[in-house]
C-alpha cells in the first residue's frame, strides 16, 4: 500500500466512523430536545412539550389514512385498578406507569419488555387515595426515568436498566398524602406536586436536583397554620398576599389543601413555570374559613420562577373554594390571535366549568367562558376577575343542588389544542350535586373531611328519580373555539367519566370512553372515521410516535378513577380488567385476546342476620365508605359490598373493617374512625342494601318468566 492508498483509506475509515452516529444514552432528554420536540413528532414529556398541548405534528396518520389503522402490539398489565397513565416515548422506548406507581419501559417497535419496576407501595395506602392508587405517568432526563409514588416518594431510576439511582421521601409519611401525578424536569430540576386535600393536608410543589435528589425549592400553596415562615420560596408572598385571606381556624387543622397533583407547564422564553392548585380542605369554606376569604392560593394558577420557586403572579380561578373546584386541570400554553392583537397565552378549563384565557406573561384574564353546564356562577366578571355566584351556592342554610359536582366540568382527563383548526378538544363532564353543609362536621385526623354531608346524595330508592338524575348525566367531547368563546362541534357520550385526548396534524383526534371504545374523529367536524373495541374501558389519553418512518398511536386501557369508584350506579357495569397498553399503526394486523372476564359471585343470605342499627349504619356507611364503594353500596368497581363473603358473618365483616385482613390491598382498618359496633351496624345496612338488590333481581326474573315469548 502506498502512501497516498493509505492515506485515502484512513480518510474513508474516518468518513465511515463519522457517519456512523454514536447510539444515543437512552432517556437523553434535555432542553434543547425538549423545545426542538415542540415542531417534531418526539414525546418526551407528560403533555408531549413544555407547552402541554398533546398536539403531534405527525401526518401519515390522517383523515383518509386512519380507517386502515389496527393493532400493532399489545402489552397486558398486572392490575385491574385506574390507568391514567400517558406513554413517554424516548429513542424507541416507551415508558409507562400503571396503578399502584409501578414503571415499564417496552421496546416501542415491537412491545418487547425492557424493564419494569415496583416502587412496593404499601397496599394500605390505598386508604389515602380519594381517586383510585392510580398514576399518570413519568418524566425522562439525561438517562434518567422519575416517578412519583403513591406513597410520597419521588424515585429516579436508571433509563437503560430500570434500577433505583436515588429515590426522596417529599412528604410527610404521618399525614394523608399522596402522588399521582406525574414530574416535570425543567432547567435540571424535577418538579413533583402531591394530593391528598380530600383529607386534609397542606399542598405544596417541590423542586429536586435531577442528579442527586436534594431539595432545591419548595413553594406551598397555603399559609402555615402556626402562623410561622416555613424557610420556604414561598414565605415572603404567602404572609404578603395569602395570609389576610384566611379566617378562623378549620383550615389550621386541616392544612388548608391547595394541593398541586396534576397540571404543570413551562415557558422557555419567559422562564415561567405554570403549575394549577387543588381545592381547599375541607371543601365547605364554612369550616376551614369562617365562612369568609378568597383562601389563597386554593384553586389558583400559579407563575414561578423554575430556578428559585419565586412568585411572579396568580389568577385565582374560585375564590372563597367550597365545591372541590380544583384549578388542577390541565395548563396549555399556545398563541392566539385575539382582538387582531398575537397574544401568548395559558388556557385551563378548571372543574368550575369555565374556560380560562389569561396572558401567560402578566397573568391578565382575557377571557372566561362557561364550556359545559354551570348553575353555581353566572359567568366571571372581567374587571374584578370573579365569579359571579349565583344566589345559595354556598349552601350556608339550605342545600345547593348544582353543576358541575366536585367530578368537575373537566377532570384531570388530559385536553389537546390543535394550532390547525385551533381548537381545543376538552373531554367534559355534566354532573349535578347537591352540596349540603354538615352541621356536625369536626375535624378527624386521617379521614375525609369535606364539611359536606353526602347523605343528601345517597340514591333515591324510587326508580324515575334514579333514572331522572341519570338523564341529567353526560360526558361530551367538546371542540371548543378559545377565541371566539364558543363551541364547534361535540359529541356526546353515554357515560358522564370521561377519557383523555390527543389532537394531530393529520386533522384527527383521538379519544377512548368508559364504554371502552377508542375512536378517531375529523378534527374539523367531530365526524367518526375509526373506532376499535378495546373491550375494558379507558380514562387515559392517548400518544402518537414515530420511528423508521412508522407512526403509531398508544393507549392505555384500564378502568377505574374517581368516577368508577364513587358512582358505579351511573357508569358501566363492567368487573375489573387487568390495564394494557393498546399500540396502533396502519395496517397493524395483531389482536389482542379476549379477556377472561371474572364469574359474578352469589352469596347465600339464608338465615344471615345482624343486631346492628342499620339506620344508624345507613349515616355511618355514607361517612366512610361511600366514596369508594359507591352511594347505597352501588359498588361494582371496588369491591361491591352487597355480593362480599364477609357480610355472611359478623366476625368476617370485623376481621376486615376493623382488624385490617384486606389491608394489603388497600382495605386498611377503620378502627380509628369506627367501633366494632359502628361496623356491625354498618353490616346491618348493608346486608338490607343485598337483600333489596336480591329481591329486585328476582323481581326481574319472574318477570321475565311470564313474558309472553316474542316471535
Ligand atoms: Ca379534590
Amino acid at each position: 500500500m502506498n502512501t497516498t492508498k493509505l492515506i485515502l483509506s484512513l480518510a474513508f475509515a474516518a468518513i465511515l466512523a463519522g457517519c456512523q452516529k454514536p447510539a444515543p444514552a437512552p432517556g437523553a432528554v434535555d432542553a434543547a430536545r425538549l423545545q426542538a420536540a415542540e415542531t417534531n413528532g418526539e414525546w418526551l414529556s407528560y403533555g408531549r412539550t413544555y407547552s402541554e398541548q398533546r398536539f403531534s405534528p405527525l401526518t401519515k396518520i390522517d383523515t383518509k389514512t386512519v380507517g386502515d389503522l389496527g393493532l400493532a402490539w399489545h402489552h397486558e398489565f398486572d392490575t385491574d385498578r385506574g390507568q391514567e397513565a400517558t406513554p413517554l416515548m424516548v429513542d424507541g422506548v416507551l415508558y409507562t406507569t400503571t396503578a399502584w406507581s409501578k414503571v415499564y419501559a417496552l421496546d416501542a417497535r415491537t412491545g418487547e419488555l425492557k424493564w419494569s419496576y415496583d416502587p412496593k407501595v404499601d397496599g394500605s395506602k390505598g386508604f389515602d387515595a380519594c381517586c383510585d392508587v392510580v398514576n399518570r405517568g413519568v418524566a425522562v432526563w439525561n438517562g434518567k426515568v422519575f416517578v412519583g409514588a403513591l406513597d410520597g416518594r419521588l424515585i429516579a431510576l436508571d433509563a437503560a436498566t430500570g434500577k433505583e439511582v436515588w429515590s426522596v421521601q417529599t412528604t410527610d409519611t404521618s399525614k394523608p398524602y399522596t402522588i399521582t401525578g406525574a414530574p416535570r424536569v425543567v432547567k435540571g430540576k424535577v418538579l413533583i406536586g402531591n394530593g391528598g386535600a380530600e383529607y386534609g393536608v397542606r399542598g405544596y410543589l417541590s423542586a429536586y436536583n435531577v442528579d442527586d435528589g436534594k431539595l432545591v425549592w419548595r413553594f406551598y400553596m397555603t399559609p402555615n397554620p402556626e402562623g410561622k415562615p416555613d424557610g420556604a420560596a414561598s414565605d415572603k408572598v404567602l404572609a404578603e398576599k395569602a395570609a389576610g385571606t384566611w379566617f378562623g381556624d378549620g383550615w389550621k387543622k386541616s392544612g388548608g389543601g391547595g394541593t398541586p397533583w396534576d397540571a404543570m407547564a413551562y415557558d422557555p422564553a419567559l422562564d415561567l413555570l405554570y403549575v394549577g392548585v387543588g381545592n381547599g380542605t375541607p371543601w365547605n369554606r364554612i369550616d376551614r374559613s369562617a365562612n369568609n376569604g378568597d383562601n389563597l392560593f386554593v384553586s389558583s394558577i400559579l407563575a414561578l420562577k423554575p430556578d428559585t420557586g419565586e412568585y411572579v403572579w396568580h389568577y385565582q380561578t374560585t375564590p372563597g373554594e367550597s365545591w372541590d373546584y380544583t384549578a388542577t386541570q390541565q395548563i396549555t400554553l399556545a398563541d392566539l390571535t385575539i382582538e387582531g392583537k398575537p397574544r401568548k397565552v395559558l388556557m385551563q378549563a378548571p372543574k368550575n366549568g369555565f374556560f380560562y384565557v389569561l396572558d401567560r406573561a402578566t397573568g391578565e384574564l382575557l377571557s372566561a367562558t362557561p364550556y359545559s353546564q354551570v348553575t353555581w356562577a353566572t359567568g366571571v366578571d372581567m374587571k374584578t376577575g370573579r365569579p359571579i355566584e349565583a344566589p345559595g351556592v354556598r349552601y350556608e342554610s339550605k342545600p345547593s343542588l348544582q353543576f358541575p359536582a366536585p367530578f368537575g366540568a373537566h377532570n384531570w382527563h388530559p385536553m389537546a389544542f390543535n394550532p390547525q383548526t385551533g381548537l381545543v378538544y376538552i373531554p367534559t363532564q355534566q354532573v349535578p350535586f347537591a352540596y349540603v353543609n354538615d352541621g356536625k362536621y369536626s375535624y378527624r385526623h386521617g379521614s375525609w373531611n369535606t364539611g359536606v354531608d353526602f347523605l343528601a346524595n345517597a340514591l333515591p330508592d324510587d326508580k324515575a328519580q334514579l333514572a331522572a338524575v341519570k338523564a341529567m348525566m353526560k360526558g361530551e367531547l367538546v371542540a371548543w373555539d378559545p377565541v371566539a368563546k364558543k363551541a364547534r362541534w361535540k359529541v356526546e357520550h353515554p357515560y358522564f367519566w370521561n377519557a383523555g385526548v390527543l389532537t394531530t396534524a393529520g386533522g384527527l383526534v383521538f379519544q377512548g370512553s368508559a364504554e371502552g371504545q377508542f375512536a378517531a374523529y375529523d378534527a374539523a367536524d367531530g365526524k367518526k372515521l375509526w373506532s376499535y373495541k378495546t373491550e375494558n374501558g379507558v380514562i387515559a389519553a392517548p400518544m402518537t410516535y414515530e420511528l423508521d418512518g412508522e407512526q403509531y398511536v398508544a393507549i392505555m386501557v384500564g378502568y377505574g378513577g374517581a368516577g368508577a369508584l364513587s358512582s358505579p350506579s351511573f357508569l358501566p357495569d363492567r368487573p375489573r380488567l387487568p390495564g394494557r397498553l393498546l399500540v396502533f399503526k396502519l395496517g397493524g394486523k395483531a389482536t389482542a385476546p379476549a379477556y377472561e372476564l371474572p364469574e359474578k359471585i352469589d352469596i347465600d343470605l339464608t338465615g344471615v342476620s345482624s343486631p346492628g342499627d342499620a339506620q344508624h349504619g345507613f349515616a355511618l356507611y355514607h361517612q366512610n365508605c361511600q366514596v369508594c364503594h359507591g352511594p347505597n353500596a352501588s359498588g361494582a368497581y371496588l369491591p361491591d359490598l352487597k355480593r362480599s363473603q364477609m357480610l355472611t358473618t359478623a366476625e368476617a365483616f370485623k376481621s376486615v373493617v376493623i382488624d385490617g385482613a384486606s389491608a394489603s390491598r388497600g382495605m386498611a382498618s377503620f378502627s380509628r374512625f369506627l367501633s366494632p359496633a359502628d361496623a356491625e351496624d354498618i353490616r346491618a345496612y348493608v346486608l338490607t342494601e343485598a337483600r333489596k338488590a336480591k329481591g329486585q333481581a328476582q323481581a326481574r326474573a319472574n318477570a321475565k318468566a311470564s313474558a309472553p315469548a316474542r316471535g
